[in-house]
Formats: structure tokens, C-alpha cells, sequence
């Protein structure tokens, strides 16, 4: 039998299947998707099985034994490995990438160095050792491979006669493969079989032992196996009791793998399936009938903010979970707030498994082993549950389908959405892409459908439910405060707003977009502005600290007390951060309470859960802060949503700043209002006329996206086009733009060859085809730690230009990394997010 192995080196000749023999031991145990320690070179790595045969190329007599496998329970299906081959083509990533990707980063592999002899009789007629390089052999055959540290433990200062052996070739270093973490194991009581057998335990204790006694009683009314240290406080008493049970062999104490459950604490209230309404009803018998079928379907859910997108999801996974099948839900990071974790256990109890990025890596490999062992039939998790193990999908959903976070920003860079749609094909399940403002390559995708493009239908939902209106929005225009004489962040109607709401105890949320708005220190005598001297980009400002900070590169000085360029002492920061607007808040409502809600505040683990509960229970009147709070959350008493500045974003240099900007606007309005009491949106701007803005204060999402798609197609980007984004980097410029200019080259080359060999062929079948390349251009951050930037994007369009483009690059930055150069790095982005 032969294994084909990807295995875990991070380089390009080794981004390919590697062959191995499976010995005779291992055949029963060995599957695709098996996690498998090999010998490679003189090492020993981990990898993964992705095809067992009994042919192979390669000569027999020269093949390596698979060393030996790393779980019992392959962490991959054969579905997960096919998937990782077509990430790696889509991406043009290693397949070692796209796999270690779908594991929890507990499964990463972690190598240790250890030391062993180099054969069981080593030193025997090597009367040439010393006495203590004797004892160091003969100690290690004993005790087998163990880290240098320990050897030296156990004979200190003996670093010369270790190495003299290493040297010898007698002792030689091995790696060992380890997970990053063990399972929790407790020390676990197990009573007999039949536990009837303790009665007579019973009749042989002596009468004084009083405490051995209750153990027994009550093993034998709960013969259940429980950990050691539960017992002993059930019964209020002491381990030794059990032990000394254990000892005369009754009972048996062994150590039993538990799963850490980070929601073990929390009781989630059972709720029952809403009746829906009639709204709800039509979207939801399209979902169930498409579940039933068993057939792979697509759905756009389309529906305004508090619409009851939510109750359909719950109701759609019951259906699932009654056909036997999994579902997996995706929501952005950002909303895995307690509030949504409870919709879902309330529902599903502990079917559910949830993961997301504020849980332990330990705690994460127990949700993940959860879904893996079958346990669990649901996941709610952000992006990379889109990976969950389950064998039988009968549903996937994407709820905030726009969110960005679905795009993975380092390799592999995948979509969750491409990813969804992959798995739902093979596994004939049902999607559902939910939003209240769908992405336009989305939203594209189901109004004007390509030839070939597999199909997706919108659903509409356009009201709140209970006839709950949309909350007006009123934009306020902030250079009229300024011609007015208001210099302070808040307009006069904002202020005027949130103060009646305190009047009258109903909240505030407030939303400061930081992107874009950073603190930065500017001096106001001459215009220059502090920049960190590694990445080209605005030096933050961090008042407690009193330094100013790059967000880059981590680089930090302290604060400027003048102006290093013309010594003026009017340098000072500019710009507003949450900070700034909590004390201005405070200075305006004397005995406001603010809750601040930023990256600053919720880096504890658990405290994002603190502050979001502690205004459910209104024990404040505002909760400032900046996306977090724009995003799922659900409050009765708020009435009150205001905008410090909504055009920060609109500056940045990305062609969806429009689209973001609506995006966000609408979901921080959909949070007012939700309840009995009405709602009020105040946004201030200094683009009061501007299509995104117009739109979202109307609640306009086609309004929006026509006149977005329209700018768009005539200016030929997404959805009407594609992106690759190629970033190079290098410490020495002129050897980054040179190779900047190999890659561009070798695109146009190698595209013009194809179109030219199958240009007959090509133009029947549509002429409209094109692959352009811009650049090399520096990129947008010119340096990050010392390193240069520069970049190339493909835009291309049309079916033929669509099928090669990706393998078109893959083969340019080949050519460019033929030079051989080790300090060229080059990063491929398909369909890129971030431009900057
Ligand atoms: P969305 O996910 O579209 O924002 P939700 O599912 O969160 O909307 O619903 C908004 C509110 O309406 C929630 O408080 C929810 O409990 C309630 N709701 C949803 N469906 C119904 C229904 N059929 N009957 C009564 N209340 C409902
Ligand atoms: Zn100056
Ligand atoms: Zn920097």
C-alpha cells in the first residue's frame, strides 16, 4: 500500500504529493485525510494523506515508510482533502496551506528536537569514551529519545562530552511531532461492572472507615463514571478516600479525556420556533422545500435589518436536523456576541458547537472535536467554520454575507462565500447567503447572472417584522456647524438628541469610524506630520502613554513637544479617537455613563460579553465605539443611533469605500428601534450629497447599487471585472521593481500567446475577453519594516480570460522567482479586499 503524502513544508518544491509506503501495522488505521508523521530528508514532519493506491511512480525499493500516524480519527474527510486541491489552484496557494487552514491551531503541528542513540549498542568497543560519555549512552538507550535540556539535567556540565558524541555520529538529534496542545485529562473514578459488585466491597470496609463507605453508597446509586475531584466535593471529602479505594482495587481511577465547554457556565433559555409571519412564511417553505430536495440550491436572503432573517435560519436548521443532516452557520466575528450564540443554543442546546477567535486554542479544539465526532450537528462560527468536518451538509448560511471578515487576508486567502459554494455543490445542500445589504458581487450574481455561473436566487424580505418602521435618518451637514461657529465633534441636533435621551433613560449608541479617522500628530506651523520611519504611514498618537505608535510595524517614540522639522512648539494631534469622544461626553452631560467600546477596551478575553451586557442591563446611557457596535446587536431602549463622521471611510483609497460606507451606515441604523419604542438616526457628515450617504439615509439599497453598479461597469472593476493582486517585496528597491516589471511582463506575454493560439476558437465563443495588467506601482503602504512595496494588479473579464487568468499568474511569478533571489517575497491576492 502506498500513501500519497502532502507534507508540511512551507516551499515550492515541495508543494506536491510525496509518496510513501504504509507498512503492515498501519493499513487498518491509514485513510485519506489521515494526519501522518514521514521521514523527510533527516527530519521527521507531519503531513496528510490525500490518496492511498498500490501503484506509484517512484521505484519501490527507494520508498520511506510512513513513520506513524498522529490521530486515530483522520482530522480531514476525503471531501476537505479534494477541497484543499482546488483552493490551492483557485488561490494559487500551497496545498500544505489551504489544508492546515481547515484545522484548529491546535492540530498545527509543533516539532520537537530530541536526542537518542543512533542504534540500540552504540559506545560498546569505544574504550575511547570517557566514563561520563559512557553513562550518558547508556542512560539515553535506556530511557529513549528526550529533549538535550533534560540529558543535561540529568548530567550537568556535560556539554562537551554530548556534543563530542553528537559529533561521533553515536547520539543524533531526531524531531519529534507534536500537536500544539494535549486534549484535558482529569483523573477519572470508574466504578466496576456490574457496579453490584461495590455491595460487597461494602460488607468488607471496616466499620470505622466512614468516608470509604459514602464513596461506595454513592458510586453505587450513580455508577456513572465522575471525575475524582467532583466526588470528592459531592461528598466533602478527600481524594485519599477514593484512592485507598482505588488501591484495594474496587474501584479504578484513570485519566479521561473531557471536553472544554467555554459556554459550560451559561444557562441558554429553550426557545420554540416563532409562528412566522406570512413574510417569513413564503421565504421559508422556498428554503424547505429546496432542504428537502436534497439537491444543491442557492439562495440571496435579502432582507432589511430586524426583518426575522434569523428566526427563518432556526427554522430551516430544525428541517435539517430532522432529514439527519449538519448545518453550518457562518456570522462575522464581530457579532459572535453572547446575544447571537444564545439564538442558537436556545434552539439547539448542545447540538450546537460554536467557534470563534476569543476562545482558547484548547477550547477551540473541543468544539471542532465536537463536530468532528459527530456530537454536534450545528456550527455557528466566524470564517473558518466554513470548514467544519461534518460529513452529511444539508445547509450552509452566511448571515452579513458583505461582511469583509469572511476574506481571509493572509494565505490561504479564501472567501468563505467561494468556499460555501463549493461544499454545498458537493453535498447537494441548500445556501443562504442572508443581508440586509448584500455585496454587490453577490447581489450581481443573482440579478444579472453570467452564462455559467451557477445559479442564485434572491429572496426578498422588505419589512421589519410586526410592521415595525425603519428608523428616519437625519443627515446633518458638519461644515454648516463649522460656518455656525460649533467647533465641538458633535452637531447641536446630536447633542440636543442624546441629551433628551438621557432625560428620559433610553440609550445611545454611538459610532466612531477609527479607519481612516486615526489620532494623528500634525504640526500646525508648518503641515508636517510624524511618520514612522519604517512604513511610511502616520504615527498614532496614544495619549496615556504619552508616545505615538506605528500600527504597522509596532514601531514607537515618544511624543513631540516641537516640530522636528521647524521646531515649532504648535505640534499636537489631530483627528478624533473614541477616547477623545468619551471625554468630550463626559464633559458635556456631567454623569453620563459611557460605555467605550474599541480594540483598547476588549483585548480581555470576556470582556466584549461584559460591556455588551452590562448596557442590555442599562447600567449605561451610551455605548460608544467604533464597527463593533454597528453590527447584530439587538437592545429594546435604544432610540438613539448617531454617526460622529460618516464620510471617514469614504476617503480611503479603495474602489468599494462607497459600498462600505452604505454598508456600514445601514446596519448601525437597522440597531435603532428594533422594539416598541421608535427610533432616530442622526448622521454627520461633511458629504452630505454623496450617492452612499443619500442612499442609506433613505434606506435604499437598489437606489444604492445602481448607481454604484454603474460606476462600476464604466469604470470596468468588480463585480464587472476580476482582480489579482500580486504585492512584491524587497529590502532593496531597485530589485523589487525590476521583478515588479518581470511579472507584469510575463503576464501580457503569456496571456497574448494563449489568445493568439486559440483566438479563432476564443472569438466565437465571446468576444468580450480582456486581461489587462496595471503596473508595477508602488504600493499604497510604500514600506513595512524596511522592506519595499510594490504591486501589480490583473484585471480581467470574460469567460476565456476568467479560466486562465489564475494559472496565467501563477506562471509569471514562477518566472520571477527563478531568479533565485531569497529576499524576494511575492504575495498573490485573488479577488483582493484590502488595497491598501
Ligand atoms: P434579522 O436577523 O433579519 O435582523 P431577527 O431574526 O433578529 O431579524 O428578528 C428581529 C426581531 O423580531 C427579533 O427580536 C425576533 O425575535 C423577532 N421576530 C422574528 N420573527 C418573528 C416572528 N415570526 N414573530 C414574532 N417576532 C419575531
Ligand atoms: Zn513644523
Ligand atoms: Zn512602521
Amino acid at each position: 500500500m502506498i500513501a500519497s503524502v502532502i507534507v508540511d513544508v512551507a516551499a515550492k518544491q515541495t508543494d506536491r504529493p510525496f509518496d510513501y509506503l504504509v507498512p503492515e501495522g498501519m493499513r487498518e488505521w491509514i485513510e485519506v485525510g489521515s494526519r501522518v508523521a514521514v521521514p523527510f530528508g533527516s527530519r521527521l514532519i507531519q503531513g496528510f494523506v490525500v490518496a492511498l493506491s498500490d501503484t506509484t511512480e517512484m521505484e519501490r525499493s527507494r520508498l520511506r515508510a510512513v513513520d506513524h500516524i498522529l490521530d486515530i480519527q483522520p482530522p480531514l474527510t476525503e471531501e476537505l482533502v479534494r477541497l484543499g486541491r482546488w483552493m490551492s489552484e483557485r488561490y494559487l496557494c500551497r496545498e500544505i496551506t489551504a489544508l492546515t487552514a481547515m484545522l484548529p491551531a491546535a492540530l498545527k503541528a509543533k516539532y520537537d528536537r530530541v536526542l537518542a542513540c543512533a542504534s540500540a549498542d552504540v559506545g560498546k568497543d569505544r574504550g575511547d569514551l570517557s566514563d561520563r560519555a559512557q553513562s550518558i549512552l547508556a542512560w539515553l538507550t535506556e530511557h529513549g529519545p528526550v529533549s538535550r535540556d533534560r540529558v543535561l539535567e540529568q548530567f550537568p556540565r556535560s556539554e562537551s562530552e554530548l556534543k563530542h558524541l553528537v559529533r561521533e555520529g553515536l547520539i543524533v538529534e531526531q524531531q519529534l511531532v507534536k500537536d500544539r496542545l494535549q486534549v484535558k485529562k482529569v483523573l477519572t473514578v470508574y466504578p466496576p461492572e456490574p457496579p453490584e459488585k461495590l455491595e460487597e466491597a461494602l460488607t468488607q470496609l471496616s466499620a470505622r472507615a466512614v468516608k470509604q463507605q459514602e464513596v461506595l453508597r454513592y458510586l453505587l446509586e450513580h455508577p456513572e463514571p465522575i471525575p475524582m475531584t467532583e466526588l470528592a466535593a459531592v461528598l466533602n471529602t478527600t481524594s485519599s478516600a477514593i484512592k485507598a479505594l482505588a488501591e484495594k482495587g474496587w474501584i479504578a481511577i484513570r485519566p479521561a479525556e473531557v471536553l472544554r465547554d467555554p459556554y459550560k457556565d451559561r444557562q441558554f433559555k429553550r426557545s420554540k420556533p416563532l409562528p412566522l409571519t406570512e413574510a417569513q412564511q413564503q421565504v421559508f417553505s422556498r428554503i424547505r422545500e429546496a432542504v428537502e430536495s436534497g439537491k444543491r440550491h442557492a439562495y440571496l436572503l435579502h432582507g432589511v435589518t430586524g426583518s426575522g432573517k434569523t428566526e427563518i435560519y432556526l427554522q430551516a436548521i430544525a428541517r435539517c436536523l430532522e432529514l439527519g443532516r449538519e448545518a453550518i452557520v457562518l456570522v462575522p466575528e464581530i457579532s459572535l456576541t453572547p446575544q447571537m450564540v444564545e439564538r442558537f443554543k436556545g434552539r439547539f442546546g448542545d447540538l450546537v458547537a460554536v467557534m470563534h477567535s476569543r476562545l482558547s486554542h484548547g477550547e477551540r479544539y473541543d468544539e471542532w472535536r465536537k463536530v468532528q465526532t459527530a456530537e454536534a450537528k450545528v456550527v455557528v462560527g466566524a470564517r473558518s467554520a466554513v470548514f467544519a468536518p461534518f460529513r452529511n451538509i444539508g445547509m450552509i448560511i452566511i448571515d452579513e454575507e458583505h461582511e469583509t471578515s469572511y476574506k481571509q487576508e493572509e494565505s490561504p486567502k479564501y472567501h468563505a462565500r467561494d468556499i460555501a459554494m463549493w461544499r454545498v455543490e458537493q453535498h447537494g445542500a441548500t445556501l443562504i447567503l442572508g443581508s440586509a445589504t448584500p455585496s454587490l458581487e453577490t447581489w450581481r450574481a443573482a440579478i444579472e447572472p453570467l452564462s455559467g455561473e451557477p445559479e442564485l436566487i434572491r429572496l426578498a424580505l422588505t419589512e421589519r417584522v410586526a410592521g415595525r418602521p425603519l428608523p428616519p435618518v437625519t443627515l446633518v451637514d458638519m461644515r454648516e456647524e463649522l460656518h455656525s461657529g460649533n467647533r465641538s465633534m458633535f452637531s447641536r441636533r446630536l447633542r440636543e438628541a442624546i441629551e433628551e435621551r438621557v432625560r428620559c433613560g433610553e440609550q445611545t449608541i454611538l459610532l466612531l469610524n477609527r479607519r481612516g479617522y486615526s489620532t494623528f500628530v500634525m504640526c500646525r506651523s508648518c503641515g508636517h506630520v510624524c511618520q514612522c520611519p519604517h512604513c511610511d504611514i502616520s504615527l498614532t498618537y496614544h495619549r496615556y502613554t504619552r508616545t505615538m505608535r506605528c500600527h504597522y510595524c509596532g514601531y514607537g517614540e515618544r511624543e513631540a513637544l516641537q516640530c522636528p522639522q521647524c521646531e515649532s512648539p504648535h505640534i499636537r494631534f489631530f483627528g478624533t479617537g473614541t477616547q477623545r469622544v468619551e471625554e468630550e461626553l463626559v464633559k458635556l452631560y456631567p454623569g453620563i455613563r459611557v460605555i467605550r467600546m474599541d480594540v483598547d477596551t476588549t483585548t480581555e478575553k470576556g470582556s466584549h460579553e461584559k460591556w455588551l451586557r452590562m448596557f442590555r442591563e442599562r447600567r449605561a446611557d451610551v455605548l460608544l465605539g467604533t464597527q463593533m457596535v454597528a453590527k447584530g446587536l439587538d437592545f429594546p431602549y435604544v432610540t438613539l443611533v448617531g454617526v460622529i463622521a460618516a464620510d471617514s471611510i469614504l476617503r480611503l483609497p479603495d474602489f468599494r469605500a462607497a459600498e462600505r460606507t452604505f454598508q456600514l451606515l445601514t446596519q448601525v441604523a437597522g440597531r435603532a428601534g428594533r422594539h416598541d419604542l421608535p427610533g432616530e438616526v442622526i448622521v454627520q457628515t461633511y458629504a452630505p450629497e454623496h450617492y452612499s450617504i443619500v442612499s442609506a439615509s433613505r434606506h435604499d439599497y437598489e437606489m444604492f447599487t445602481q448607481r454604484e453598479l454603474m460606476e462600476r461597469r464604466a469604470l470596468g472593476y468588480p463585480p464587472y471585472s476580476r482582480l489579482i493582486l500580486i504585492t512584491l517585496s524587497h529590502p532593496d528597491l531597485t530589485k523589487v521593481m525590476k521583478a515588479g516589471e518581470t511579472v507584469a511582463q510575463a503576464i501580457k506575454r503569456i496571456w497574448k500567446r494563449q489568445w493568439d493560439e486559440q483566438a479563432v476558437y476564443r472569438m466565437q465563443q465571446t468576444a468580450d475577453n480582456e486581461l489587462t495588467v496595471l503596473g508595477p506601482v508602488t504600493s499604497p503602504i510604500p514600506r513595512i519594516k524596511d522592506r519595499y512595496r510594490f504591486q501589480c494588479m490583473v484585471k480581467y473579464r470574460g469567460d476565456a480570460a476568467s479560466a486562465s487568468a489564475p494559472a496565467i499568474v501563477k506562471l509569471a511569478v514562477e518566472e520571477a522567482e527563478r531568479g533565485g533571489d531569497p529576499e524576494l517575497q511575492l504575495a498573490v491576492d485573488v479577488d483582493p479586499y484590502m488595497m491598501m
